[in-house]
């Protein structure tokens, strides 16, 4: 594969998107002064959504939601599991009124037909509504992870008019599972991570879902949460660099320049974040942003897993590397502690075992530059 995990790696990567495949358009309820808004199709659905939507995994705030709808933004993106299973009731009661003209998602972790389509009943009642715009398959991983039985679950909930559209998500193997979603030929939308650490190694992969008529939704956009909390807790050089002005807004423009991301879902927890995300749709990119992201690409990466999955399967101990690291990094990139200890107690009980410290070298690999024995043990550091 074709990556270099220095700047150049990415800075030739991000590809200009074609005026025809965005459009400007006023925002609902547009008032002088307010953010100019750029839209996309989701794929073959249909769906017509800002560019920049609404990730509220760790929103606390109903009023940020509030906003951002009658803002215009028009896809609110949830989760079963977020919040310890009251992100949606939150968010629910947040959209309520305003429903009719929203495009709301949300997933199951669950791995059987019966449990998915139980938590699909959960989640309708928690948002208040009778159906979801699009239903993730959450997390998957690898090829063998699309399962018939949950795909049944989707081919059932459409039937039934629970949900319109069926998607899945994906944090790591990209190269892998992309490929094998679109020759499932049973998704509508795909939840991919995607940020500016990964340069162009997944464009391949994004152009063949996308060439397919299936929806592209970006999720960790923002690399880990940098303004959320001041990243890991490295040097104060690396938390000055990511906190710089414009370091998170450079960051979703980079997303955003990929003709291949109908959308991303960025977090937002404030009236001031969700102003600077929706500024992301208008202000171009600037080689200042370029040089920006570099310096931002250089100090995370010790630290950043970005999830290629080169590393799966080489811990002699079993160990998850990716999952693991994206568990560390709830806790420490988004302030997300319980979120990241909910999906580590998750793992076997085998796999909750294993200490890092045992290890009298750790056999893990990373091309990518990350300290992995140091992140790993980090995280069970702090969930076990
Ligand atoms: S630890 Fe390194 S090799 Fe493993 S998934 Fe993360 S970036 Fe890739
Ligand atoms: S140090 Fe940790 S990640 Fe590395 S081989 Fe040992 S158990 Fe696996």
């Amino acid at each position: 594969m074709n990556f270099e995990p220095s700047r150049r790696g990415f800075l030739a990567a991000s590809l200009a998107l074609p005026a025809s495949q965005i459009k400007a358009a006023p925002a609902p309820q547009a008032q002088k002064g307010a953010p100019k808004l750029e839209y996309a199709t989701l794929g073959k659905t249909g769906l017509k959504v800002t560019r920049v939507s609404f990730g509220c995994m760790i929103t606390s705030d109903p009023s940020v939601i509030e906003r951002a709808a009658d803002t215009g933004i028009i896809h609110f993106d949830t989760a079963r599991v977020y919040g310890g299973g009251n992100n949606e009731r939150m968010v629910g009661a947040a959209l309520k009124s305003r429903r009719k003209n929203l495009v709301i998602s949300s997933k199951t972790i669950s791995q059987t037909k019966e449990a998915a389509l139980r938590d699909l009943e959960t989640s309708l009642s928690e948002l208040q509504t009778d159906h979801l715009d699009i239903w993730y398959l959450h997390s998957k991983r690898a090829p063998e992870d699309i399962k018939d039985e949950l795909m049944e679950a989707q081919r059932i909930a459409k039937q039934q008019g629970k949900i319109r559209f069926a998607g899945i998500s994906n944090h790591a193997g990209h190269k892998e599972l992309l490929p094998a979603i679109v020759k499932a030929k049973h998704f509508d939308v795909v939840l991919t991570s995607y940020n500016f650490t990964m340069g162009k190694t997944i464009d391949a992969e994004l152009k063949l879902v996308h060439d397919a008529g299936i929806g592209i939704v970006g999720m960790k956009v923002m690399a880990g949460g940098g303004r959320v909390m001041p990243f890991y807790p490295t040097t104060e050089e690396t938390r000055s660099t990511l906190k710089k002005p414009g370091a998170v807004l450079a960051s979703l423009k980079w997303t955003l320049r990929n003709p291949y991301i109908d959308t991303v879902i960025p977090s937002m927890v404030d009236m001031d974040q969700l102003d600077e995300n929706l500024t992301a749709m208008s202000n171009r990119w600037h080689a200042s942003d370029e040089k920006l992201l570099a310096e931002c690409l250089d100090q995370i990466t010790p630290s950043y897993c970005r999830m290629c999955g080169k590393c799966e399967g080489t811990c002699p101990n079993g160990l998850p590397v990716s999952d693991m690291l994206r568990f560390a990094m709830y806790a420490e990139g988004y302030g997300q502690f319980s979120l990241g200890r909910e999906h580590f107690l998750q793992l076997p009980e085998q796999v909750r075992a294993v200490r890092c410290g045992d290890c009298e070298s750790c056999a893990v690999k990373c091309p990518n530059g990350v300290r992995v024995s140091d992140r790993v043990a980090r995280a069970q550091e702090l969930f076990a």
